[in-house]
């Protein structure tokens, strides 16, 4: 912190958080961000709900004897909270059985649940009221993605006047535009919100109510994960119908590249590997490979490349591209592992196509967090073909245990990922550019044609090995926009 410079009150909230609960890479970053801004010294908070999943993973934590009183939709919920921490953290979770005591965070079995606008409406109005409890009153609300979206909208409708919350500003974080938060028009009243909200400059979006939308319109600054994607929301093709809203607030839109937690994701260490490795001796990798075909039941085979994807089976990650050239992927001399689970006609149809292969091909169709760790280790490529991708964590975990990266230039995997065709020094994985099957045939190729060349692959790996993604980098850069949002309000 430079000299005169105060720390700051930091307010976090958002919909998951690793270790407590995760669906994907959002939870990576909330579950690292916040200690890492502890590191440089600031008074940071973290909100998320008490889900069904979060009394295993953070342990029985007593609920709060007092409530707070939370206005919402022409009803004042009583709401309890238990407290935790994370790495030093403050750690807040709000407890409504009714909304987080289910067995999914979002849905089941495909489904999202009905009620998702109330759920997330009140983590946000309860968030803020939390605040007020604990006599915070933050300098920033830092709210991540559509399920937190309502801070900004209810800081500027309804406490811009409050004496408590005078001097907060805020920031949104999009992890991904895909996801919209899409209600229908009775929603405003429910979340107690103004009717004249909807309105197609304001939260509605193609005859329903957009509420990550609202926190593009309302926060007083926004950022995504990389600053490729925050290039290319701005543009029709991946702007999701938001573009033209994005691009009006251009000036207060930032790229912030994820990073990774290197105690975490860390092959020296990782208690889930049946043997752990360094850069310098990746004899444990070897071994990791090993134990992974036969836990997968796959032909024991060292020089046989395994290439593996960890994922959610959505369309956004490229698995259509998969599907459709199955049969001229596996034409190569290669086994294929994949951990995802989602969408229902991936799962069945990723389940026939392995069923062509035994002993060739795994997929397994759960998420199993020590599994994807074994898969990370074991495999020697890892596949990301993605259609477009915010910033993208497996790329990132793939590089740390050394499985090499061949991704589709998009996005984050276009800012972390080098192809020896752009710089042999800096290599660090393989990018196609077309979304098409001969784009992803032409980059397994010349992937696969590397890992013939044993040196040159080996030096690929201990490259991706010993790069830094630090959260540090990335907790300075979240800490020099929240100044900018101070001064912009002081100004
Ligand atoms: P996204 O956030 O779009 O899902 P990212 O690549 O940013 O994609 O992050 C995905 C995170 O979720 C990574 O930590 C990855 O290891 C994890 N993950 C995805 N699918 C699974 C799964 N089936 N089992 C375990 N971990 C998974």
């Amino acid at each position: 912190m430079k000299m005169n410079e105060k720390p700051l009150k930091i307010l976090m909230v958002a919909s998951e958080a690793t270790p407590f609960a995760k669906t994907g890479g959002l939870a990576d970053v909330v579950g690292s961000l916040p200690p890492a801004l502890r590191a440089l010294d600031h008074d940071i908070r973290l909100v998320i709900p008490w889900y069904r999943c979060v009394r295993k993973s953070a342990g029985p934590l007593r609920k709060s004897r007092a409530t707070i009183l939370v206005p919402m939709g022409g009803r004042i919920w009583s709401v309890a909270w238990r407290h935790g921490q994370l790495d030093g953290v403050p750690v807040y979770f709000i407890d409504v059985p009714e909304f987080y005591d289910r067995a999914g965070l979002y849905g089941e079995q495909g489904q999202d649940y009905p009620d998702n606008d109330a759920r997330f409406g009140l983590l946000c109005r309860a968030a803020l009221e939390l605040a007020r409890k604990l006599e915070f009153a933050p300098d920033i609300v830092h709210a991540h993605d559509w399920q937190a979206s309502l801070i900004p909208v209810y800081l500027r409708q309804q406490l811009w006047r409050d004496p408590h919350f005078l001097n907060t500003g805020s920031l949104f974080s999009i992890h991904n535009l895909g996801y919209q938060g899409l209600f229908s028009t009775d929603t405003l009243v429910e979340l107690g919100l103004d009717s004249s909200l909807f309105s197609a400059d304001q939260l509605e979006y193609y005859g329903q109510v957009s509420l990550l939308k609202g926190g593009i319109r309302f926060a007083d600054r926004i950022n995504t994960v990389s600053p490729t994607y925050c290039r290319e929301i701005q543009t029709p093709e991946l702007g999701m119908g938001l573009d033209g809203l994005l691009r009006s607030r251009t000036n207060q839109l930032h790229g912030v590249l994820n990073g990774l937690d290197g105690i975490i994701w860390n092959p020296a260490t990782d208690q889930a590997l049946p043997k752990t490795y360094l850069a310098s001796n990746l004899d444990g990798k070897a071994f990791c490979k090993a134990a992974l075909q036969e836990e997968l039941g796959l032909q024991p085979a060292a020089d046989i490349p395994m290439a593996a994807m960890v994922t959610r089976l959505d369309q956004q990650k490229g698995i259509d591209l998969l599907v459709d050239h199955w049969d001229e992927i596996l034409t190569r001399k290669i086994q294929v592992v994949i951990l995802g689970s989602g969408t229902p006609r991936y799962e069945r149809q990723l389940a026939e196509l392995a069923s062509r292969y035994p002993g060739r091909v795994a997929v397994l169709q759960t998420f199993n967090d020590p599994l994807a760790r074994r898969i990370y280790a074991g495999s020697d490529l890892f596949l990301m073909p993605s259609r477009y991708e915010p910033c993208g964590l497996g790329q990132l975990i793939a590089l740390r245990y050394g499985s090499v990266p061949l991704v589709r230039s998009t996005g984050g995997l276009a800012d972390t990922i080098v192809d020896p065709r752009t710089s042999l020094d800096r290599a660090n994985g393989f990018v196609f550019q077309d979304y098409s099957g001969p784009g992803l045939l032409e980059g397994l190729d010349r992937t696969l044609s590397a890992y013939s060349r044993k040196r040159d692959w080996k030096k690929m790996i201990v490259r991706g090995m010993t790069q830094d993604f630090s959260w540090e980098r990335a907790a300075n850069a979240y800490v020099e926009l929240y100044r900018r949002i101070q001064s912009d309000r002081s100004g």
